[in-house]
């Protein structure tokens, strides 16, 4: 059945009515005590983790913020961490990732979880009543937002269309493990458990390798293979995309591992997708989409048109519920949505509005698409916890604006492998001023060149560690950021008006 012709059935007007009455209550409390949930998400490594952290650092103790109006201007009296409102979804380890940061200077480990804080900010209104408003953040692997089409997915079109992706360079040349091991199966073949792992290994294998940083692909759900929270070995995670049966039907029936691939992609998408999506996903007020979008632009074209792709699906998300099949089973009430291009610490700051819009022009299609719905959407290049400096280095008769870090131990430029003590300049190139340039172009076009002889090959911006954080005149210690204060305005101006 196509989505369009899909008619609510039972369980669909019991989720309905559950909702309907979840949302009374959350309206009803929203009165009293204003809370905005506020999603933070992007996929594996986008910085999830260093943002959420130097947001709630910043809020909690006051940071060096200017464009953030209600900070800046000495309307927020306190902001202090409470208990979180979900029982059962973990807290996010915000001290433990702090003292990451700052007293060991390493990055904290990373988002694989959804995870939840509760802040509580007491203001003054901009007509100078005292106001309080409950901030609850929410994060959560961008993984998880991509499963968002498999609801509407037979595991026969999922297959099909999983496969032919699959045999598209560059990931065909990662999935030859993988397709060679579906060479040996039948659909039609008795139900096998070690048939069915191996699959699933194997493909997870290819999940993983395309997105290795050398090929920086966005689109691999299901999200859970390459992020499983507490599901790992689960079997509803056991299972692997198989060609059409022979016939397309006869012989695939029960007890054939056809049917039972089906079973568990059918479980996948009704006990892992579709809560995450009712739970949680539908509660949100506010999301900051966090993209590596450096990483993207390394791999090279094929990397940024999967991203594209991934802006598009995750746009997707939003507008589902607002006069679409989903609306049966959730409604986002997202009014905001911020696309933030990370880590641009790794660029000089002229570079830094290049990246804006080169993000802006990815986003353009879904944006076109989701104004539709009503959300209002911006594009930020920022780096939550700013790791470099910015100087002019000569080289040669040139001088180059270049930035200064310690790189990480074991980076490498060239010939030279760094101890995670020196620091190094580096000049990162520039971003074309044109982003069609971009989409043109072969990867491994702004290398991080610390020495005249980096090799081509090195396809990655060095890593830099934390840098020491400033310390003010009453010894609060302060992160250095870049447009870590446009992000705030955009996601919380209006609510501390
Ligand atoms: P997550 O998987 O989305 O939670 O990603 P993390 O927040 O753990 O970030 C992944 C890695 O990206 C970190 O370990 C850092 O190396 C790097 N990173 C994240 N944010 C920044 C930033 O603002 N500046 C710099 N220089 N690196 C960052």
């Amino acid at each position: 059945m196509g989505p369009s012709t899909m008619t609510p059935n039972i369980s669909t007007i019991v989720e309905e009515s559950r909702l309907a009455a979840a949302a009374m209550v959350e309206y009803a409390g929203g009165l009293a005590h204003p809370t905005v949930r506020l999603g933070v998400t992007g996929l594996t490594r986008a910085g999830k983790t260093v943002f959420m952290t130097a947001l709630v650092h910043n809020l909690l103790h006051g940071g060096r913020l200017p464009v953030f109006e209600a900070l800046n201007s000495g309307r927020i009296a306190r902001a202090t961490l409470k208990p979180q409102p979900d029982d059962a979804v973990p807290r996010f380890d915000y001290e433990g990732h702090l003292r990451a940061l700052v007293d060991e200077r390493r990055w904290p480990e990373s988002t694989r979880h959804l995870s939840e804080l509760r802040l509580v900010i007491d203001y003054q209104s901009e007509s100078a009543r005292r106001r309080t408003l409950t901030l609850d953040i929410i994060d959560y692997p961008g993984e998880w937002l991509l499963d968002l089409p498999l609801l509407a997915k037979s595991y026969a079109e999922w297959s099909a269309e999983t496969l032919a992706l699959s045999r598209q360079e560059p990931r065909a040349a990662l999935a030859e493990a993988w397709h060679a091991h579906l060479a040996t199966v039948q659909p039609d073949d008795p139900e096998d458990e070690q048939a069915a792992l191996k699959a699933a290994r194997l493909f997870t294998d290819y999940l993983k390798a395309c997105r290795d940083e050398r090929y920086a692909m966005s689109l691999l759900p299901p999200g859970r293979f390459l992020m499983p929270g507490d599901l790992a070995g689960s079997p509803a995670l056991t299972f692997s995309p198989l060609d059409l049966p022979r016939d397309n039907r006869a012989g695939a029936g029960p007890g054939s591992l056809w049917a039972m691939m089906k079973r568990r992609y059918d479980a996948y998408r009704h006990v892992v997708v579709r809560p995450f999506f009712r739970d949680h996903f539908a509660r949100l007020d506010r999301q900051i989409v966090l993209v590596d979008a450096l990483a993207a632009f390394n791999a090279g074209p094929a990397a940024l048109r999967d991203l594209e792709g991934a802006l598009v699906a995750i746009l997707g998300c939003f507008r589902a519920g607002r006069r679409s099949w989903l609306s049966n089973m959730f409604r986002p009430r997202i009014d905001r949505i911020l696309f933030a291009a990370t880590k641009a610490d790794h660029l000089h700051h002229v570079n830094h509005d290049r990246l804006e819009r080169i993000l802006g022009r990815m986003t353009e299609r879904a944006i076109a698409q989701a104004e539709f719905a009503g959300a209002s959407i911006d594009v930020v290049a920022l780096a939550a916890v700013r790791a470099t400096r910015e100087a002019m280095v000569a080289r040669g008769r040139d001088r180059l604006p270049s930035i200064l870090g310690i790189p990480l131990a074991g980076e490498f430029a060239g010939r030279e492998t760094f101890d995670g003590e020196t620091e190094a300049a580096m000049f990162p190139g520039d971003l074309p001023d044109n982003p069609e340039a971009l989409f043109c172009r072969a990867g491994g076009a702004f290398k991080g060149l610390t020495t005249a002889d980096a090799r081509e090959t090195d396809y990655r911006f060095l890593r830099f560690r934390p840098p020491l954080p400033d310390v003010d005149a009453s010894g609060r210690p302060h992160l250095p950021h870049i447009r870590l204060d446009r992000a705030l305005q955009f996601l919380l101006g209006d609510r501390l008006a």
